[in-house]
Formats: structure tokens, C-alpha cells, sequence
């Protein structure tokens, strides 16, 4: 695989500037394509421009003074200036897109960068779908008006005002009539290429929301089938293909209007110059042959007239799905490493969690309200408490997923606001309740935990996950593909998984989030061993539901909306005779 050259971080600065201007900020690295398919936009409008032109001269001059000679011989430089023209369009379509294509390359990865170096705060509030739609979507708007934006631009309006000079040259009045056509005419074709867009995004939403539906109904067709409700999945949908037949009838109409307007418009133009034409000829003013040259113009303002009017959409939506991409880019990343963050070296893994109160941005109640836990090196402690109490929470301060509000978090002494993101997550290791599995093997999947590992190294964490036979019993074994969900393989598997990418990271710190919640009672039995192996010589953080797999615990913090409630060891808070006692008490005859 290519790797990818590292480029120059996130510069808040660039995106400050106003949305055009960003946009053109991507068009440096690629200058030189851009001013190719500039250019030969430019000479193809000036072989357009110069052909009526050329053959006017042609028929007015060397004909009648029988130069058949000069004639063919400048029919002859026309054939070549229009294969010249031919290969320009290839130009301008190769290249051109190949502009667009790069623009588009950059703005995604930077944006595709950014976003994942967003925090957790940003994710709280904007959901996955959106955020695909806006790296996929939006992005195509976008470059469509990167790329053909100043090139229909440029040919439309050159080829517009450069006809116009040259229908003034030949006879000033006709041109007059020409002039006040044009706009006219743009007009129109604005008015109702407007209506084509705004019934094309109709025709947008309305696919989304069969696609919607039909994932929807997909995803849950066991459940149909098991209230035997196809019938009515199958109605929902048919209302949703319905709307589809309409939005579309209606973009259709849109379509008809527009291509009968441009029809209309540019036939009614050659009439209205054929007459105003006759009409100057009646006087003697004209002769033939200008109005034949003004015909041949008549049809050079078709184009660019449907460029300007394709323009103006491009333009419109392109800038919104600019105006989006900024206001994402100009999002500052949020959690930023200090200016001189250490670098964090392997801990030995003392925890400090001096009153920390704690609150979601965005959020007026405090979730922690005056945390103190103290964790020697290689402890192992147990948070328990009803949920809702802010565990979770906790134990995503620690990693600085969020930064605390009051009180301070340190490692080894020092405040974990004072190291290095990356140095810091390297020292800890969390298992939570899902595990996610990315679409890929198994293999694959346990090296996620070290990038640089082995397969040795992998085959060996498998082993202490207990995963290796399992593993091996798979058709493919380690190469073994699982799906997005994991589908393939069962609750423990999956657990495994994760504790075997635990044990190739290898972190001194480790945060057991519910790991085995989701588990049934034997299959958690199984995998207490794994967990206790991993455990082995790392302070680890337990917070569990049940509370048979805290007992060992070296102390176990009760926690009960955002503070401490009691703490001591399983022993200790059995005879205080508290809460943890009667929790103990209620899952006891629960079993
Ligand atoms: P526990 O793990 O003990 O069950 P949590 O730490 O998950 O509790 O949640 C504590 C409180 O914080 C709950 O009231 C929950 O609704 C709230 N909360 C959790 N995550 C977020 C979030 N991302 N944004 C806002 N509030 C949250
Ligand atoms: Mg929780």
C-alpha cells in the first residue's frame, strides 16, 4: 500500500478566510491543471468566436473576386483549427477532471482528517449518517463547482461578450437587437433551471427515504416476519415508491419547461434577426452574407447561454456544501495537546483523581461532583453504583476523552492535561460492554491493538485471550472475515477479541467498562479468567454490574449520582452495613 505523504497539521487560519477563498486556497498545489484547462477553454471559445468570423471574410471577399485559391486554402485552416479544437476538448475533459478529481481528493482527506481528530464532544452531538452525507454529498457539490464552475465561467462569458463584438463590428443595429435578447433569454433559462433543481432535490430526498426504509425494513425483517407483518412493511413501502413516481413526474416537467424554453428562445432569436435582418437589407444597409454570419452567431449563444444557467445551480449548490465544509473545518479539534506536552513514557501506573467535578459540554448539571480516588501502582480497584451514576464518565476523563472541569486528573504525578494525547492513550488500555469490530479479519482485528505487531505476537495474545482454538476452528482461521457487526461470531468471541488486543498493547493501565455485562453468567464465569490474567501486574479499573466479580477487588468505590458514597474493601463495606451490603444482598437472591 502506498502511504500516504504526511502532510502539515490542521491550520485553523486557512479556514477563517471567507468560502471562496478557501476554495481557491485548493487550487494551488494543482496550478498548473488548472490553467491548462483554462487556457484551452479560452482558445476553443476563440476558434468558436473566429469561425463565422473567418468564413464571413471568406464568402464576402474571395469569393466574388473568384480567389478560389485563398478560399479553400482557408476552408483548408478551419479543418484544422477545428481537429485543433477537437484535441483542446479532450484537454479540457481530460485534464480538467482530472483537476477536479485531485481538488476533490484533497478537500475530502482534509476534511476526513479533521473530523477524526474531533472530539468526543463533537460526536455527542452529530450523528455518523449526517456526517456521511457531508463527506459524500456535499463534496461532490463541491467539486462540481471547483472544476466546472470557472470554466463554463469563462468559455460562457467570453464566447457571449466576444460574439456580441463581432456582431457589432458587422452592423451595430442587429447586434442591438442581439444584446437585448441575451439577457432575456438568460433569464428564462435561470427561471427555469431553477425549477429543475429544486424538483432534482426533491427526487434527492425522496430516494433517500426509500433507501431509508428499505434499510430499515431490512435491517428488522426478522421482527416483521416474526408479527407477521410483511404485508404491512410491503404497504409502507409501496406509499414510499409512490411519492418516488411523483417527485420524479414533477422533475420531469421541470425539464420539459427548460429544454422548451431554450428551444423557443433560441429559434425565436434567429427569426427576430432574419427579419430585422431583411428589414436592413430592404433599406441597403446589409447584404446577405452579414446576415448569413449573423445566423451562424445566432447559434454560438445556445451554449454558453445553458452553461451560465447550469452555472448558477452549480454555483448555488456548490457554495452551501462549501459553506458546510467550512463551518466543519473551522471547528476547533477541542482537546488540543499543550504546547509543551510531555511525552509520556511507559507509567507505572499511579492514579490521582484529586475532586474532580465534572460536566457535558453543552450541559448545566454536573455528572461528578468531587471524585477522589487514589490507585497505587499495579492495584486493582472496583467502581460499582446504580447506573446513570457517572461511572462510564469517570472512566472516560481518565484517557482525557473530556477534559475535567474543576480538580485534576494525574498519572504518575503529573496532570494528564500536561502529556501528549497519543502518549497517554498508549498507557491505557479499555475493554468496554461492545466491542467494535471493524469490517476486516480476525486477524486484522487483533493487530488493531498494536500496529507494528507480529504474527507471533498475535497468535500469543489470541492464546492468552483463550481465542486460538476458537480461531483455529474457523474455516479461515485468523483470516476469517468479520462483517461490520461481527455477526459471525458470539458475545464471548467478540470479548475475547478485545482482551486479546489488550494483551498485544499491553498498557499498565486498564479500564474494564462492563465488560462482561452484555454476557450471560456462564460465559462471563469463562472469561473472568482472561480478564484476571490481563488484569495481572496493571492497575486496573473494574466496573462491573455484577458484583461477584469485584469481591477481589483491593477497594471498591460506590458511586451514586457523581459522588462517592462508600469505599473500602468487600469485607469492610459488608460490615458497615451499607448500600454495597444490600446491593450484595439483592443479587444474592437474585442467583
Ligand atoms: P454509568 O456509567 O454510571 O451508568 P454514565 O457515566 O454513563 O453513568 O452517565 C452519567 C450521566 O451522564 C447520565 O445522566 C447520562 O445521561 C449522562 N451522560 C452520559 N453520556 C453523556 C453525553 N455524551 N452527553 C451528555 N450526557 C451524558
Ligand atoms: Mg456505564
Amino acid at each position: 500500500m502506498k502511504e500516504r505523504k504526511h502532510k502539515a497539521g490542521y491550520d485553523p487560519a486557512r479556514y477563517q478566510k471567507g468560502n471562496i477563498a478557501v476554495l481557491i486556497s485548493y487550487f494551488g498545489p494543482h496550478k498548473g491543471l488548472f490553467i491548462l484547462d483554462m487556457l484551452c477553454a479560452l482558445s476553443v471559445s476563440a476558434v468558436d468566436l473566429l469561425y463565422p468570423y473567418i468564413s464571413r471574410r471568406a464568402m464576402n471577399e474571395l469569393l466574388p473576386q473568384s480567389l478560389y485559391r485563398t478560399f479553400f486554402t482557408v476552408m483548408g485552416i478551419i479543418t484544422i483549427a477545428y481537429i485543433a479544437r477537437a484535441c483542446l476538448y479532450y484537454v479540457i475533459t481530460y485534464f480538467g477532471h482530472q483537476f477536479g478529481v485531485r481538488v476533490e481528493a484533497d478537500i475530502r482527506q482534509d476534511l476526513f482528517d479533521h473530523i477524526e481528530d474531533l472530539s468526543f464532544e463533537f460526536y455527542d452531538q452529530n450523528r455518523t449518517g449526517q456526517l456521511m452525507s457531508r463527506i459524500t454529498n456535499d463534496l461532490f457539490d463541491i467539486t462540481e463547482l471547483a472544476h466546472h464552475g470557472p470554466e463554463d465561467l469563462l468559455i460562457a462569458s467570453v464566447t457571449i461578450v466576444g460574439a456580441l463584438c463581432v456582431l457589432s463590428s458587422i452592423e451595430w443595429r442587429l447586434a442591438l437587437i442581439v444584446a437585448l435578447l441575451v439577457p432575456l433569454f438568460l433569464l428564462t433559462a435561470f427561471h427555469f433551471r431553477r425549477g429543475m433543481s429544486k424538483a432534482s432535490r426533491g427526487v434527492k430526498q425522496t430516494m433517500a427515504g426509500i433507501n431509508t426504509e428499505i434499510e430499515t425494513s431490512l435491517s428488522g425483517i426478522r421482527t416483521s416476519k416474526a408479527f407477521a407483518n410483511e404485508d404491512i412493511e410491503k404497504q409502507r413501502f409501496s406509499a414510499a415508491n409512490e411519492s418516488f413516481k411523483t417527485a420524479k413526474k414533477s422533475y420531469y416537467r421541470q425539464m420539459g419547461l427548460f429544454n422548451a424554453s431554450m428551444e423557443f428562445f433560441m429559434s425565436i432569436m434567429s427569426v427576430a434577426v432574419i427579419s430585422a435582418g431583411g428589414y436592413f437589407i430592404m433599406r441597403g444597409s446589409m447584404d446577405f452574407v452579414d446576415l448569413i454570419t449573423f445566423s451562424l452567431y445566432i447559434g454560438t449563444f445556445v451554449n454558453p447561454i445553458r452553461k451560465l444557467a447550469n452555472f448558477a445551480e452549480v454555483f448555488a449548490s456548490g457554495f452551501a456544501g462549501l459553506s458546510r465544509f467550512t463551518e466543519l473545518m473551522r471547528l476547533n479539534p477541542g482537546l488540543k495537546d499543550a504546547e509543551n506536552a510531555e511525552e509520556l513514557k511507559r507509567v507505572d501506573g499511579a492514579l490521582s483523581i484529586r475532586n474532580v467535578h465534572f460536566a457535558y459540554p453543552g450541559e448545566r448539571e454536573e455528572v461528578l461532583s468531587g471524585i477522589d480516588i487514589e490507585v497505587a501502582p499495579g492495584e486493582n480497584i472496583a467502581i460499582v453504583g446504580p447506573s446513570g451514576g457517572g461511572k462510564t464518565t469517570l472512566c472516560q476523563l481518565i484517557p482525557r476523552f473530556y477534559d475535567v472541569g474543576e480538580g485534576s486528573i494525574e498519572i504518575d504525578g503529573k496532570d494528564i492535561r500536561g502529556l501528549t494525547q497519543h502518549s497517554l492513550r498508549s498507557n491505557i488500555g479499555i475493554v468496554q460492554q461492545d466491542v467494535f469490530l471493524f469490517a476486516d479479519t480476525i486477524y486484522e482485528n487483533i493487530r488493531y491493538g498494536r500496529r507494528d505487531a507480529e504474527p507471533e505476537e498475535i497468535y500469543e495474545a489470541a492464546k492468552r485471550a483463550e481465542l486460538f482454538e476458537d480461531i483455529a476452528a474457523m474455516p479461515d482461521g485468523f483470516n476469517t472475515y468479520v462483517g461490520e457487526r461481527g455477526t459471525l461470531l458470539s458475545g464471548g468471541q467478540k470479548q475475547r477479541i478485545s482482551i486479546a488486543r489488550i494483551f498485544l498493547k499491553n498498557p499498565p493501565v486498564l479500564i474494564l467498562d462492563e465488560a462482561t455485562s452484555a454476557l450471560d453468567s456462564i460465559t462471563e464465569a469463562k472469561i473472568q479468567k482472561s480478564f484476571d490474567e490481563l488484569s495481572k501486574g496493571r492497575t486496573t479499573i473494574t466496573i462491573a454490574h455484577r458484583l461477584s466479580t469485584v469481591k477481589n477487588a483491593d477497594r471498591i468505590y460506590l458511586i451514586r449520582d457523581g459522588v462517592i458514597t462508600e469505599q473500602g474493601s468487600h469485607r469492610e463495606l459488608i460490615e458497615a452495613g451499607g448500600e454495597y451490603s444490600r446491593l450484595v444482598e439483592a443479587s444474592r437472591l437474585g442467583e
